[in-house]
């Protein structure tokens, strides 16, 4: 299950951010895009999705950025933006990833539903029922994992009420939600950093991934917002939808665009590319 790439995608840091305003929940008051637009948002989110080079290459860019991984900026929500540390870097020139331009998912005809080791965590179970009930699918399997050891997990997911971080560990107002590899350098526990990835060659997704909902510091998660909301638009991110687009994060938290890019993740095949995708347009559901 391990990537044989031992380099690949990190995505340590998927953080909800700013993400109070707009219609919330599932209501966007934009009509739904076109299935253009669904194909466009996939890429964003999943195939290209950007944070694949941003984010691995701000793990991977701290030599070259020093300046990047400076703690005492970790308050500072604007730090990721500051003069010296940019967001988005060049990928590195031997960087080989095949996986780029390509559906990954977690591969659940073959590999069975996905484990959820949810610590009893309402959120977590809240979220789980709306998207399995807007998909029409059962995806999670909220049994077989959820007495077993934190570092012994090997496939599936792992919740952590009161634990979300921002870049670097930080801690903001916006700071509600987080998805990260265990592996990854700021996750719970902090060790296990060499191999951080979420995916294997193929584009199946495995984990085991560390779901963040709420921050229990009065300094984060301050602005009022809904952790039953947050908690389905982490799971989001985790079965697929790494970067945000509008109506994921940008504007509405999640809306028909986002259960659009949810919905097509789930009737495609990894690896497809974005030629071989079949994309439907299934929301708005008509009567
Ligand atoms: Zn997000």
């Amino acid at each position: 299950m391990k990537s044989l790439l031992g380099l690949a995608f990190t995505a340590a840091l998927v953080t909800l951010q700013g993400c109070g305003g707009g219609g919330g929940g599932g209501d966007s008051a934009a009509p739904a895009v076109d299935e253009a637009g669904i194909l466009e948002n996939i890429k964003i989110s999943n195939l290209y999705g950007g944070n694949a080079f941003s984010e691995r290459d701000a793990y991977w860019g701290f030599e070259e950025y020093p300046e990047c991984d400076d703690r005492s900026k970790l308050d500072d929500p604007e730090f990721e933006g500051d003069e010296g540390c940019p967001r988005v870097r060049s990928a590195p020139v031997d960087w080989e990833d095949e996986t780029i331009g390509r559906l990954k998912k977690w591969d659940i005809a073959s590999d069975g539903l996905i484990p959820v080791k949810h610590n009893n965590s309402q959120y977590a179970h809240h979220a789980m029922d709306v998207i399995e009930t807007k998909m029409g699918v059962m995806l999670f399997d909220r049994n077989s994992i959820v007495n077993v050891d934190y570092y012994e997990v090997e496939r599936g997911l792992i919740v952590s009420e009161g634990t979300a971080t921002g870049m670097f560990g930080s801690i903001s107002p916006s700071t509600c939600g987080t998805v990260e590899s265990r592996g990854s350098q700021y996750a719970l526990g902090g060790e296990n950093s060499e191999d951080p990835s979420w995916f294997d060659e193929n584009g199946v997704i495995f984990g085991p991934l560390v779901i963040h909902i709420g921050q229990d510091d009065p300094r984060g998660c301050s602005q009022g917002q809904d952790l039953n909301e947050i908690a389905v638009h982490e799971f989001m991110h985790a079965l697929g939808m790494d970067t945000h687009f509008q109506g994921f994060g940008i504007g509405p938290i999640y809306s028909d665009d986002a259960w659009n890019v949810l919905h097509n993740i789930l009737i495609n095949y990894q690896y497809m590319d974005e030629f071989e995708l079949n994309i439907e347009k299934r929301f708005p559901e008509q009567e």
